[in-house]
């Protein structure tokens, strides 16, 4: 293939030693002309006239430029004429390509943050577009006739739950994030008044969400008790005065702390703040609604183990271990949940339809135990067997690249589970010119981008993170990687 100028940073090859050839730029065809060629008259219904009449104006740009500096010329110069309506085209289409897209998560990382955590069910999305596509009841009382509360929808199924895992009278609100959840409660419940914190939960997740600057903004006091690694259950009590509101426990999401550490457990701090009649809020940061022992995933707390251990009001979020959309949930106490109800903020915190249309879908999902419709949950279940297996078939469509597969843990990731992970299996790139960035330049650039992992200078896919209906889209993108190392005849015992 020939490469000619415009936006190909690759084709900026060192200028080739001849004259421009002026006379090429009046061969240039005019702009209207272009327009009426077939190619361009069929896609002008598809993409509009004035992406077309953009594209064709920058694509002449680009190609007068290229002609002044000598870049295209010569021979080169017909088949750039025959081929200029596809460019045009290709520009066209390139014009409107959304930012927002799919990828295949090859990291390993199965809650990525940067890649959108929690994929949706399949009848996640069917409702959503449902409910979405035409009107809905989102605040409408269908038996009344009259204005209803759009939190009422996932209320019902949510409670249903806790009921059948043995919490009673637990009431639930939603809102945009669990970053959200955690502003609103603090500010509802804390404002002016102390909240008490051990110094080993001033933690910072990711995207810079800092706990006592997140207390700061709702107006609420920080009161900083205990040390990093152990504060107890006295430490709290002492801290107590007449302007605390609340007692805060956050969930060590992202990392943890070994050795000599102490830390009351939940059951001891609620029954403290009962006790005193102060309120005890948990920042559960990723709320599981099911045992995820199930599923390989042990030590991680679920949303119910905090209403059974007493806590007055549990914060979470609706994309990380619960395998939902983007939302922040409040579950708790009616009277505190009321409160954050009620508070101005919570108009500017709210969730659309879509999203209460996805959270139904998920709990309708864990109320009838059908798990396997959760795609978090079945990418926690795959078995490293299966997963080895798909990487064998995978390393089979480059009979000849230097590729190996290993052996490998995928992460839970997302502020999820710290350091917590399942056994998996990668196939492993090798890159030429041990060029390992440039390997994974091409993967992110192939149609449907696919996110690696580099690790030992080699490329890592990790497929437990790859649904197995993007095999053969991976395989397809395999096939077209510029910078994959072939192996040589010294490479042959490798197999
Ligand atoms: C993830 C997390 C958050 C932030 O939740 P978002 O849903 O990303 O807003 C807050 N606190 C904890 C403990 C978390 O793990």
């Amino acid at each position: 293939m020939t490469s000619w100028p415009a936006d190909d940073r690759r084709a900026q090859a060192p200028p080739r030693r001849r004259a421009p050839d002026a006379g090429l730029l009046r061969r240039l065809p005019p702009v209207d002309e272009l327009l009426r060629s077939a190619l361009l008259a069929a896609l002008e219904p598809d993409v509009g006239r004035a992406i077309l009449l953009e594209s064709t104006r920058a694509e002449i740009s680009a190609a007068r430029e290229a002609i002044a500096q000598a870049r295209l010329g010569g021979d080169e110069f017909e088949a750039y004429l025959r081929i200029l309506p596809a460019r045009i085209a290709a520009r066209a289409r390139k014009n409107l390509e959304p930012s927002l897209r799919r990828v295949i998560n090859a990291t390993g990382v199965i809650i990525h943050t940067n890649l959108g955590r929690a994929p949706l069910s399949k009848q996640a999305v069917a409702r959503m577009a449902e409910c979405a596509s035409g009107y809905s009841n989102l605040e409408f009382d269908l038996d009344q006739g009259a204005r209803g509360r759009r939190d009422d929808h996932a209320q019902n199924l949510l409670e249903k739950l806790f009921a059948r895992e043995g919490v009673a009278d637990a009431k639930t609100v939603v809102v945009n994030n669990n970053a959200a959840a955690v502003f609103l409660a603090l500010s509802a419940l804390a404002r002016g008044g102390e909240a008490i914190v051990s110094r080993g939960e001033l933690v910072e997740i990711g995207g810079s969400f800092r706990i006592p600057d997140i207390m700061a903004e709702s107006g609420a006091i920080l009161r900083e008790v205990g040390t990093t690694n152990r504060t107890r259950i006295e430490d709290y009590e002492q801290a107590i005065n007449d302007n605390t509101r609340l007692l805060l426990r956050v969930h060590r999401s992202n990392f943890e702390i070994t050795g000599f550490v102490e830390q009351p457990t939940l059951a001891e701090l609620a029954a403290l703040g009962h006790r005193r009649g102060i309120p005890v809020m948990e920042d559960l940061g990723s709320g599981a609604l099911t045992d995820l022992r199930a599923f390989g995933v042990a030590g991680e707390p679920g949303l119910c183990d905090s209403l059974r251990a007493g806590v007055s009001l549990v914060t979470c979020s609706g994309d990380k271990l619960l395998g939902g959309p983007q939302a922040g949930l409040i579950a708790g106490r009616a009277d505190l949940v009321a409160r954050t109800r009620k508070h101005p903020l919570f108009r500017a915190l709210r969730v659309d339809k879509t999203c209460f249309a996805a959270l139904e879908a998920t709990f309708d999902a864990y109320l009838r135990e059908r798990f396997e419709d959760i795609p978090l949950l079945r990418i926690f279940a795959r078995k490293a067997e299966e997963i080895e297996r798909r990487c064998v078939a995978l390393a089979a469509a480059i009979p000849s690249a230097a590729r190996d597969i290993v052996a490998t843990r995928a992460m839970i990731g997302g502020g999820a589970a710290p350091g917590k992970s399942l056994p998996s299996f990668a196939l492993v790139l090798e890159a030429e010119g041990g060029d390992a960035e440039a390997l994974a330049l091409d993967l992110r650039q192939s149609r449907v981008p696919v996110v690696s992992r580099i690790e030992d200078g080699r490329v890592w896919l990790d497929l437990r993170t790859v649904d197995e209906a993007d095999d053969p889209q991976l395989a397809a993108t395999l096939a077209t990687l510029k910078h994959l190392r072939m192996r040589g005849p010294h490479d042959v015992s490798r197999s």
